[in-house]
């Protein structure tokens, strides 16, 4: 009994989308939910502010970001258990998409305290959609590293997947990050820039990322704002592609076997492409 009383005391978390940049874009769900809170806990308050007072809300802010979070988290999970409702936002889009809110979510889930999704804007989402590069299956690989040593590496470790990848890119490394791309999956690879979705120069342009590259590089116009790269899969030809489960035996038999013989077998079994089997492994057995 008593452990039931304490269970409806214990206050709700909300992880609620707001904006990428178009403010009519957040859903009356999230209006009613931001107003009805005891808190917000917003990634930036003074830019969360405008929001707020664009619909009328005047409920009280603390600020949670990614300096703050570790620190802060265990204090909100508190309030919480202690019956507070409180609502997470970011300052665009999705709260935890490339933003603050994980160790919040995961803390508050793990003590036990309700968290109810509230969803609405992300820039992923939305460029995907309006992209025109296949969405069936995609790879997130949100910001890519700042060093280029360490981003050309990552982009290489890329180079054959064959779902379609999403990045996320600043405006100071749109140029860097599409010749890099353009190193790493070849001149060909056709892709997707979105800029400034939702916003007054929304741009969303498909071409070649060498076309791409030339035609960024040309436009300062085209260096600003914000940014969504997607990249079209590698185009696999039948049996050449490792499925999930493919790649699951590969690793478990390079436990015991050198990577020749474990492709080998794996090709026996699976009926997929010794080479590709082979060129799967050589990646696994690549220290990160
Ligand atoms: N949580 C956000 C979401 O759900 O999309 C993403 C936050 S992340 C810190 C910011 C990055 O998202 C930007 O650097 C850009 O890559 C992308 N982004 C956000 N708003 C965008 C927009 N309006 N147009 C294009 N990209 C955008």
């Amino acid at each position: 009994m008593a452990e039931s009383l304490q269970a409806d005391r214990t206050g709700t978390l909300y992880v609620v989308a707001t904006p990428i940049g178009n403010l009519a874009d957040i859903s009356a769900r999230a209006i009613e939910v931001l107003g009805a809170v005891d808190r917000i806990v917003a990634e930036d308050t003074r830019h969360s502010r405008k929001l707020l007072q664009h619909y009328a809300l005047q409920t009280p802010m603390t600020a949670l970001h990614e300096h703050n979070e570790r620190e802060l988290a265990p204090q909100l999970v508190e309030q919480l258990l202690q019956g507070a409702s409180l609502a997470v936002i970011s300052d665009a889009g999705t709260p935890l998409i490339s933003d603050p809110g994980y160790t919040l979510v995961r803390l508050a889930r793990a003590a036990g305290v309700r968290v109810i999704p509230v969803p609405g804007p992300s820039a992923l989402t939305c460029a995907l959609s309006g992209s025109g590069l296949p969405t069936d299956r995609f790879v997130f690989e949100g910001f890519l590293p700042a060093k280029r040593t360490a981003r050309r590496h990552r982009l290489q470790q890329l180079a054959g997947e064959s779902r379609t990848l999403v990045f996320y890119e600043s405006s100071h490394r749109i140029l860097a990050a599409l010749q890099d791309m353009q190193a790493a999956f070849g001149a060909g690879r056709r892709a997707v820039i979105a800029r400034e979705l939702t916003k007054q120069f929304e741009t969303i342009r498909g071409d070649t990322l060498a076309a791409l590259r030339q035609w960024v590089a040309a436009d300062p116009d085209q260096q600003k704002g914000e940014f969504v790269v997607l990249v079209q899969g590698v185009e696999a030809p039948e049996g050449d592609t490792v499925t999930a489960d493919a790649e699951q035996l590969l690793r478990w038999l390079l436990e015991e076997l050198p990577i020749k013989k474990a492709a080998k077998l794996a090709a026996r079994i699976t009926g997929i492409n010794k080479r590709t089997l082979y060129d799967r492994a050589l990646q696994l057995k690549q220290p990160d």
